[in-house]
């Protein structure tokens, strides 16, 4: 059955960049009927907080992409601690004690000598004693895992073949010397015990899934398959990687954005199919291919969101957004006209206050001179309440009639004497709104 997971490390809020990740990896697990799985990666006990774990929950819960399960890695470090000892157990693991500083002057000195920064397997060559001295020294060595110096090949989901030679990599740490355990190996293990199939994450993984392919097979694991997605930019081709923080679901979220415009941008975004605004979920797993997506870096532009935003509200009937409606200040009995009014002039629910306010205590009308006297006979022309739909266009006949204006000449002056605005609302459903400012002047 097809599993997949979303793995974030709660050592801060998600941001655009992970939700591309959390969409993808849901999206494959709903089409193939599968399992989605929200896996926590929590190995590193002093940057991650439970915060955001909570953090994560919501940002996920507010999009609408609902886990099957949650795993936790600080709960399975049992589990690590026997497949490190397996790793020791067929030779493929080693305790290595070089210092960061010594590790430094060892990869600038193979730079100088035009050589790859690999890490050159001294600690291999250490015998019992050396290690038991070196332990009384400089306390426990690292553990790292003995790659096996071939090429490491898959086929990727998005990149297509890969292949990359095990000789250029560094055999990885998967312990530390402080007994933690590092993601490479709690991630290998994790899915293959929760019998993961596909992993789609960033770009920035591919070296990683080079030696954890190795390790998967070292354990006697399946290995999934592979996607790996491009990584973000700016509209401009900039880096994105510090703008990120600013770029937090939360904050998408207080600026009003809406998560069918976030998704069906990020569904899209970076593929050969254009972006197209679903109405819910199931069209958005309906229209999602991975393999349509690029290896590129991805142009990410935060101001796209708002005319998706604003495009997806006009779609909405008021009981998907009656709790907005009412927060603005909408009394109920006004609330349907006020919505199909305010549907079609906003960006996003958080003009709906603007909007109501204009209604509620009328606009700072917007009168040219030569409109004064025009403007002030067509009140005088204004019918009695109640109004409704019909209203406007039964007063605007009444006022050509008066006074022989006609199309602009007429309605302009009415519309920025009423709204305080040029272009604005449908004003056939827009004067029944202003039924009790019109009223009380
Ligand atoms: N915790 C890792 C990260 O956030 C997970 C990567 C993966 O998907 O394997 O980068």
């Amino acid at each position: 059955m097809t599993t997949t997971r979303f793995a974030p490390s709660p050592t801060g809020y998600i941001h655009v960049g992970n939700l591309r990740t959390a969409l993808m990896n849901y999206l494959i697990a709903r089409k193939a009927g599968g399992t989605f799985i929200l896996r926590i990666d929590d190995t590193d006990p002093e940057r991650s907080k439970e915060e955001y774990v909570d953090a994560i929950k919501q940002d996920l819960e507010w999009l609408g992409l609902h886990w099957d399960r949650v795993e936790r890695q600080s709960d399975r470090l049992d589990r690590y601690a026997e497949a490190a000892g397996k790793l020791r157990e067929i030779g493929r693991f080693y305790e290595a004690f070089e210092t960061p500083t010594e590790l430094d002057l060892k990869r600038k000195k193979q730079l100088n000598m035009g050589k790859p920064p690999v890490y050159d397997r001294a600690a291999l060559n250490l015998s019992e004693a050396e290690k038991e001295a070196l332990r009384a020294e400089r306390g426990n060595g690292v553990w790292r895992f003995k790659l096996d110096h071939e090429r490491i090949e898959w086929t990727d989901g998005i990149l297509g073949d890969v292949s990359i030679d095990a000789a250029s990599v560094s055999d990885p740490v998967l312990i530390r010397g402080d007994g933690q355990v590092l993601y490479t190996l709690a991630s290998v293990v994790d899915d293959t015990e929760m019998g993961v199939t596909d992993v789609v994450r960033g770009a920035d993984h591919v070296t990683n899934t080079a030696t954890q392919i190795q390790i998967i097979k070292a354990l006697g694991g399946t290995v999934p398959r592979f996607a790996h997605h491009s990584l973000l930019t700016g509209p401009q081709g900039e880096a994105l990687s510090k703008r990120l923080g600013t770029l937090a679901l939360r904050d998408l979220r207080e600026q009003g954005v809406q998560p069918m415009a976030l998704l069906s941008l990020m569904a899209r975004l970076g593929s050969s199919d254009p972006v197209e605004l679903r109405s819910d979920m199931a069209e958005l797993i309906e229209g999602f291919d991975v393999t349509r997506f690029g290896s590129a870096p991805t142009k990410f532009d935060v101001q796209d969101l708002f005319p998706l935003t604003a495009r997806y509200l006009q779609t909405l009937p008021l009981e998907k957004v009656a709790d907005a409606v009412a927060a603005a200040g909408v009394p109920d009995e006004l609330a349907e006209p006020f919505w199909m009014m305010a549907r079609e002039n906003i960006t996003t629910l958080k003009d709906l206050k603007g909007w109501w306010e204009l209604c509620r205590d009328g606009a700072e009308p917007l009168i040219d001179d030569e409109d004064r006297e025009f403007v002030a006979q067509a009140m005088e022309l204004l019918p009695e309440g109640p109004f409704d739909g019909e209203t406007w266009g039964k007063w605007t006949a009444a006022v050509k009639e008066a006074t022989g204006r006609k199309g602009k000449g007429l309605f302009m002056p009415l519309r920025k004497a009423l709204t305080g605005m040029e272009r604005g609302p449908e004003m056939a459903t827009f004067l029944p709104l202003l039924q009790v400012v019109l009223a009380r002047k």
